[in-house]
């Protein structure tokens, strides 16, 4: 059994007609029209293969593939087509395109499987239309109800249970994704990252999903004058916040497994006047890991030197946290699956995390999940510059063929 590249090829650039914003990226909101046009295509394609398309709660699209015998778990694969503002080519589209032509193989080829295979194309993955993420998964596994989906709002005010009726969709009465109906799910996704294209390699098995702590911080000194202050009598906020700044790369450096990444994205800085010593400062601070504990000494350590440099330099603090997601370990057993069937195809492999929220972080409440990545060039995402090369895709279609083959035979 052997995928066909010129099919992925045709089946990303048709997809990716439909945008909102032709010439300036690919936009491509949930239930919109270009997304429905989208979503159109790939359910015609499964219906050519004789797969039972239907609409899940939340919006999803699944396309079933009916296996050797009634009753059993399906093997699950898909990813996602709705984009960011100005998005790529890729993101979710790879992984939908690569489930599309590994069940297009499995029904010309029909290997022996038992279990139906479902390709799935999850809605609302990026929050760009309603503002949360995952909606569609979330939706599908019950973690939001109906009243969720007629509270959630797009910028003109309509909701995502309305929308989704505008656009013409209605969930079947088929019930919620519980445990058991599911042998395992495996997405495959475009990296967002440089680890792949550093080390040349075209596949990284995904491990977890990192955790996120974030926290709100503030220094607080003296705003004084800046030219009548001598230096030695100053309470300056923001030389403050640049010592701790720096250590929170070194920390993050430091950290055992050299995976941990620290980031402060956002500071603040009051009056902000060149001629004024900073008397507040407020930045922000995210933690991320595989590992809660490394997520939670990372921590620790930046806390303890935020206080001993305010200490030193007569400077009080405030460290607010603003949100927890704890890390989500993927199943060992896929991992494990998708390991042996590269080496059977002569892939070599990478075992990462993945620094980005999947619809496969939700998915693990309900079965055991797998995730492939293939490289994106120079690590771009979610802008027009986002690329992946085929052949890459093509490599991860085909290790996605073979270890759905395996779970469903
Ligand atoms: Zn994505």
């Amino acid at each position: 059994m052997k995928v066909r590249i010129d099919r992925i090829a045709r089946d990303i650039e048709i997809i990716n007609s439909f945008t909102s914003t032709p010439g300036r990226g690919i936009t491509r909101f949930t239930f919109s029209e270009p997304y429905m046009q989208a979503r159109a295509y790939l359910a015609e394609e499964l219906q050519k293969i004789g797969a039972r398309v239907a609409t899940t709660p939340g919006g999803n699209l699944c396309g079933r593939i009916e296996g050797g015998m009634t009753g059993l778990p399906s093997v699950m694969t898909g990813s996602h087509i709705d984009s960011v503002l100005h998005g790529g080519r890729f993101d979710g589209v790879a992984g939908v395109v690569a489930a599309l032509e590994a069940a297009r193989v499995m029904a010309e080829e029909k290997p022996a499987h038992r279990h139906p295979v479902d390709v799935v194309v999850f809605a609302e993955e990026e929050g760009s239309r309603f503002g949360s993420v995952m909606i569609g998964s979330r939706a599908w596994i019950g973690k939001l109800t109906s009243e969720d989906l007629n509270r959630l709002k797009d910028q003109d005010g309509v909701s995502y249970a309305a929308a989704m009726a505008d656009a013409g969709i209605a969930p079947e009465a088929a019930s919620l994704l519980r445990p058991g109906m599911v042998k395992a799910m495996i997405e495959l996704h475009i990296e967002q990252s440089l680890v792949l294209e550093s080390k040349g390699l075209s596949i990284g098995v995904v491990e977890g999903i990192n955790g996120i702590k974030q926290f709100a911080v503030s220094l607080t000194g003296v705003s004084n004058h800046a030219g009548a202050t001598p230096m030695g009598l100053r309470h300056d906020a923001l030389q403050g916040a640049a010592r701790v700044i720096a250590a929170v790369e070194e920390i993050a450096v430091q950290e055992p497994g050299a995976t941990t990444v620290a980031t402060v994205g956002v500071l603040t800085c009051e009056p902000g006047q060149a001629n004024v010593i900073p008397g507040k400062v407020r930045f922000t601070l995210d933690i991320r890991d595989l590992d809660s504990g490394r997520i939670d000494q990372a921590a620790r350590r930046i806390m303890s030197v935020i206080q001993k440099t305010c200490q030193d330099r007569g400077l009080a603090f405030d460290i607010q946290p603003r949100s927890d997601t704890p890390p989500v370990r993927l199943s060992k057993e896929v991992v494990r699956l998708i390991e042996t069937t590269a080496r059977e195809k002569g892939i070599k492999t990478l075992r990462m995390p993945s620094g980005a929220l999947h619809d496969s972080s939700i998915l693990p409440e309900v079965t055991e999940v797998g995730m492939i990545f293939v490289p994106s060039k120079a690590g771009r995402s979610h802008c027009p510059e986002e690329e992946t090369n085929l052949e890459d895709i093509g490599a991860g279609a085909e290790l996605l063929l073979g270890a759905v083959a395996k779970l469903a035979s």
